[in-house]
């Protein structure tokens, strides 16, 4: 009786998915790659698409082949050989929209009938469902490709008749089988499938109670009720982000970080006078937000926005010297190791002369160097480290680190912006991105960050006229260029020709111009497969001018900054994204004077064709931005690596920005009552948001 009693309260938490029918050992073992334990894991992993397995009532139109269910009566069934190692069935079924000839394929097996079921299943008079592969033939005939089948029974009900999940798998796993468990356990326990979002607010945006959600997303009766399941999920996902983002920003608020900043002078001072400008307004503002966040007690968190050429570094590089003018270190991380490298070489050039200590710190260092790098950092005898990633790693300590700059953020996940900034204990941060987003967008990605916005460009910029040409006309115009004295960029999708892509390759093109119609002017070539001490030289040499024309792949996309450079042509444009389009370009228009960029390509989609029409009508890197998202989602400006950070499973941040909206002020208004998550109703909201933000990666620090 007892007993009994306990086995009722064992909850989908509890048990282990090996208490499902059809799971033992070793699936729960293949279960586990998917960090699938519990029953509640297994239904909280949700499907990655839905398909309409109604049974088609059309053929699909010849050579547009789709993923199609047909039912219908088997009129005719017969197996072939198809050759020494393939059999083949065929069946005539009688279908809603006429007979399809449905082929099933199997390899043969020298000591049984492959075919053996089929033929038992699948014969005249039979009713049969089959899935796969349709295609129209040119005389009209509907061929189904099978890859699964099923005859009418109540097990057939999850597969077909339906909108059928499709999930993530790992090796090891069918579509079919993870049906049927999912099916198992959505029948015993979608009931107790845990609420986090407190009631006031699942009533208030007219969220699905998780029993029903969970039933809907995995199984929907309808699209309507997917979207609604869908919606629910959704509103979680961005509903505990924003919570973490939010508790994470008043916890940086109440830290103090226990130093006082005091602007000096000394070094900023002459470093202004070295600049050969005046900053622009933007400049100064974005200066004087910084310098006010590092003299507050809290440590900074603030954004630099800037499109590209807007003089994002000069701004950087005020802050690391306030920092460094107050006995400080601080480090510059960026992307690339050019990048990494031409700041380096900025910050000598513009620091020539004054006591600051600057240290590289990227893989182009050999162990002994590095190690000595690594000693000078830990003891304080350099003041700014500028790297990469490899300022990341854990044998990089500093004496004194207070002020962390990142650069073209984008390319950073979250996380590794938060391993720099436990490097010191309560640093200043700063991150700096080109990628304007929009401000929706923004509270997702940076909800934690302060934002400064350069909104203007350095006097007598140019924006460069940009043109779709043909390679002969590009080419020439490259040549007048050189010809004034300036240099160039010419930019390829690959580095190497292949035999599967029909692409032009930074390597065979250097080649053919080299040695070609650019022989008598000094080329050089770049990518991202040359050597540290290789790329560091050519981009020497190309800063200095002895290189005239600079051949390259998408690497010198972020960040270069050449202004002698006044010409770019991109090769297979319609292979690059709008972002990079954008980047790319932004190379060049530096200096003053007119700046050309060509396009040359055959684009042959409608987005490719938009992406080039849309890059020759504008220069507005938040338009150019929007319109990126409106085309592609925003995956993929996040860029991957963010969104797993995220722990997103059904959240898309182009789609969805209404419900980020809704998650934002309804997370707003429950930690303005409860800063912390303190009241009893709130406990399993608390409990959630350790599990998905704390214990991960310790993005927040709940007790
Ligand atoms: P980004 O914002 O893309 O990082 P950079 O910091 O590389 O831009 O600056 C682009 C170019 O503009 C550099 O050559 C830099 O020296 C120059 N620059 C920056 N600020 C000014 C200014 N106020 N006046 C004139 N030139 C400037
Ligand atoms: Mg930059």
């Amino acid at each position: 009786m007892v007993n009994d009693t306990k086995n009722n309260f064992q909850t989908a938490s509890e048990l282990s998915v090996t208490s499902l029918r059809g799971v033992g050992q070793s699936r729960a073992k293949t279960l586990e790659k998917l960090g699938i334990r519990s029953l509640l894991d297994l239904l909280r992993h949700f499907p990655r698409d839905w398909q309409d397995r109604h049974s088609a009532e059309n053929f699909p139109p010849p050579e547009q082949p789709a993923l199609k269910a047909f039912f219908g009566r088997v009129v005719h069934a017969r197996s072939l050989s198809a050759g020494m190692r393939l059999s083949l069935f065929k069946a005539e079924i009688a279908t809603g929209a006429g007979t399809v000839s449905a082929v099933w394929f199997r390899r043969k097996n020298p000591r049984f009938d492959a075919m053996e079921s089929l033929k038992k299943e699948i014969y005249p008079g039979a009713d049969v469902w089959v899935v796969g592969r349709a295609e129209t033939s040119v005389s009209g005939k509907c061929e189904v490709h099978v890859e699964e089948y099923y005859l009418p029974n109540e097990g057939s009900r999850l597969h077909v008749d339906r909108l059928t999940p499709v999930y993530p798998l790992t090796e090891g796993l069918t579509q079919k089988f993870f049906r049927e468990i999912e099916w198992q356990a959505l029948s015993g326990f979608a009931k107790d499938v845990p609420e986090f979002v407190p009631h006031l607010i699942t009533a208030k945006r007219q969220l699905l109670v998780p029993e029903q959600a969970v039933k809907g997303i995995h199984f929907p009766q309808s699209r309507l009720e997917l979207e609604e399941a869908r919606r629910r999920f959704v509103y979680e996902e961005l509903f505990f982000l924003n919570l973490a983002w939010q508790i994470k920003r008043r916890q940086t608020r109440e830290a103090d970080k226990n130093f006082t900043y005091q602007i000096k002078r000394s070094l900023l001072t002459p470093f202004k006078n070295k600049l050969g400008f005046e900053l622009t307004a933007a400049q100064k503002r974005a200066i004087n937000e910084i310098f006010s966040d590092m003299q507050e007690s809290f440590p900074m968190s603030r954004l630099l926005q800037g499109d590209v050429g807007s003089g994002k570094t000069a701004v950087a590089i005020s802050a690391i010297l306030l920092a460094v003018e107050n006995g400080a270190q601080a480090a510059l991380m960026a992307p690339s190791e050019i990048l990494a490298e031409q700041h380096f070489a900025t910050l000598s050039r513009v620091l020539q002369g004054l006591p600051v200590k600057i240290q590289i710190l990227t893989s182009r260092l050999k162990p002994k160097e590095r190690n000595e790098a690594l000693g000078k950092i830990k003891n304080g005898q350099v003041d700014i480290v500028v790297g990469t990633h490899a300022l990341i790693e854990d044998d990089v300590v500093f004496k004194n680190l207070r002020l962390a700059v990142v650069d073209e953020q984008h390319r950073f996940g979250v996380r590794q912006r938060a391993t720099l900034k436990r490097k010191g204990r309560l640093i200043d941060l700063l991150v700096m991105t080109a990628t304007p987003i929009p401000r929706t967008l923004a509270l997702a990605l940076y909800g934690d960050l302060d934002v400064s916005t350069l909104d203007q460009m350095p006097p007598g910029r140019i924006p460069p006229k940009t043109f779709f040409s043909s390679e002969a006309k590009a080419l020439e115009a490259v040549r007048r260029e050189i010809q004034k004295g300036r240099q160039a960029y010419i930019v390829y999708p690959v580095i190497e020709e292949s035999a599967k892509q029909d692409l032009l390759s930074a390597k065979a093109e250097f080649k053919r111009l080299n040695e070609g119609v650019f022989s008598d002017i000094p080329c050089g070539l770049i990518h991202g497969a040359l050597k540290s001490a290789d790329k560091i030289k050519v981009m020497e040499d190309f800063n200095s001018g002895k290189i005239k024309i600079l051949i390259a792949t998408q690497v010198i996309e972020i960040g270069i900054d050449v202004p002698n450079a006044s010409i770019m042509v991109i090769q297979n444009a319609e292979r690059f994204g709008l972002a990079s389009l954008h980047q790319l370009r932004g190379r060049i228009g530096r200096g003053s004077g007119d700046s050309e960029c060509h396009l040359v390509g055959n684009p042959q989609t409608p987005e490719s064709k938009r992406r080039i029409e849309i890059l020759l009508e504008s220069h507005d890197g938040f338009r150019l931005s929007e319109e990126d998202m409106a085309l592609r989602g925003s995956g993929e400006i996040i860029g991957t690596v963010q969104h797993g950070d995220f722990g997103f499973h059904l959240a898309d941040l182009s789609k969805d920005q209404e419900i980020l909206k809704e998650a934002h002020e309804d997370a707003e208004q429950i930690l303005s009552q409860d800063p912390i998550l303190r009241l009893p109703e709130h406990e399993s909201l608390r409990m959630r948001l350790r599990d998905l933000y704390q214990e991960h990666w310790s993005f927040i620090d709940l007790a």
